[in-house]
């Protein structure tokens, strides 16, 4: 596992930072930690607005980015959870409550990891309107090597009108 490996990341705020700004900002400072972390940021998508899951009342900012780093991918998940810690995030065993930043492994070019609760492809990946959304804005070939899916297709799957279940 040597060389540039590729992630695409998932970044997400749903809270202020006294220290960063709105959600929006947060995710924007982000990314120059990443690089400042020894990772390039490939392609940036453009950050959007999204509403919430769960019990958060609050705005959600989501970006999705494509990042070349020479780390394998437990080495990435540290360097993301350390970034975490530096904007003020606690961590809580309650998913959807508010975060002021949260930076998710979605794909990576080795395809699939599973070890010790690291799981790439992220196992919200297919479900996630406000990750494939952007995702697939800037990288909307890149297969998912679970479903074989394509980013555009996964995100086209969850846009498309759906019929009635019953
Ligand atoms: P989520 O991102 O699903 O909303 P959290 O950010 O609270 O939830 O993450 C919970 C745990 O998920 C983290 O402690 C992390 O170790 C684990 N995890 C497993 N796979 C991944 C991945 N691909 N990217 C980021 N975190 C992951
Ligand atoms: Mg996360």
């Amino acid at each position: 596992m040597s060389g540039t490996h590729h992630y695409l990341i998932a970044l997400g705020s749903n809270m202020r930072s006294p220290r960063f700004g709105t959600p929006r900002q947060i995710v924007r400072a982000a990314c120059g930690h990443i690089e400042n972390a020894g990772a390039e940021i490939c392609a940036l998508s453009p950050i959007i607005r999204s509403r919430p899951i769960g019990p958060s009342a609050r705005e959600f900012a989501n970006a999705a980015a494509v990042v070349a780093a020479p780390f394998t991918p437990r080495a990435m998940l540290a360097m993301l959870q350390d970034i975490e810690t530096q904007f003020g995030r606690k961590r809580s065993g309650q998913a959807w409550r508010a975060r002021v930043l949260d930076l998710d492994i979605a794909l990576w070019s080795g395809g699939i990891y599973d070890e010790l609760g690291l799981q790439i492809p992220h196992p919200g990946l297919r479900e996630r309107p406000f990750v494939l959304g952007p995702a697939s804005a800037i990288t909307p070939h890149w297969r998912d090597p679970i479903s074989r899916l394509s980013l555009a297709q996964l995100n086209a799957r969850l846009t498309r009108p759906q019929p009635l279940s019953k």
